[in-house]
């Protein structure tokens, strides 16, 4: 466990609405690589290691981005 700072509960902050997951690539319980997509909650969770995905983007509720980031 030396370095080993992943922690499986913690929400990973997506940038766009489309994220795929692969499980954990430092370990062996990795999984098929799995597009998702984040809906109108603003989370997704995988299927496969229940990792949990947020949208960090703010959008406005017609959908556009707001921030002008990219
Ligand atoms: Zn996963």
């Amino acid at each position: 466990m030396d370095g080993f700072d992943f922690l499986p509960n913690e929400p990973i902050k997506a940038p766009q609405r489309d994220v795929f997951c692969e499980g954990d690539p430092r370990s062996s319980m990795g999984h098929p690589r799995v597009y998702l997509t984040i809906g109108p909650a603003g989370w997704v969770d995988c299927p496969y290691c229940a990792r949990h995905f947020i949208l960090m983007v703010a959008e406005t509720c017609a959908g556009v981005r707001v921030g002008g980031a990219v």
